[in-house]
């Protein structure tokens, strides 16, 4: 049923820090973007997320160049 994900994220799932990776539980009130990394005060990205992918992606080329050279 990917027609309902498409609206919606669900409840559940994990807000996730961009600069080192940790991962907390997500909370339903409130947003990813306004939680905090509690290990380094990044601002957090929801798992699974449009943003995240995009992140995703971007650490792949970033770690694909660091590699080739
Ligand atoms: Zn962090």
């Amino acid at each position: 049923m990917t027609e309902e994900r498409r609206h919606e994220m669900g409840t559940g799932g994990y807000c996730v820090c961009p600069k080192c990776g940790e991962k907390t539980m997500h909370r339903d009130s409130v947003p990813c973007q306004e939680e905090r990394c509690p290990d380094c005060g990044a601002k957090l990205l929801r798992e699974g997320s449009h943003h995240h992918k995009l992140f995703q992606q971007k650490q792949e080329e970033k770690q694909k160049k660091e590699s080739s050279e």
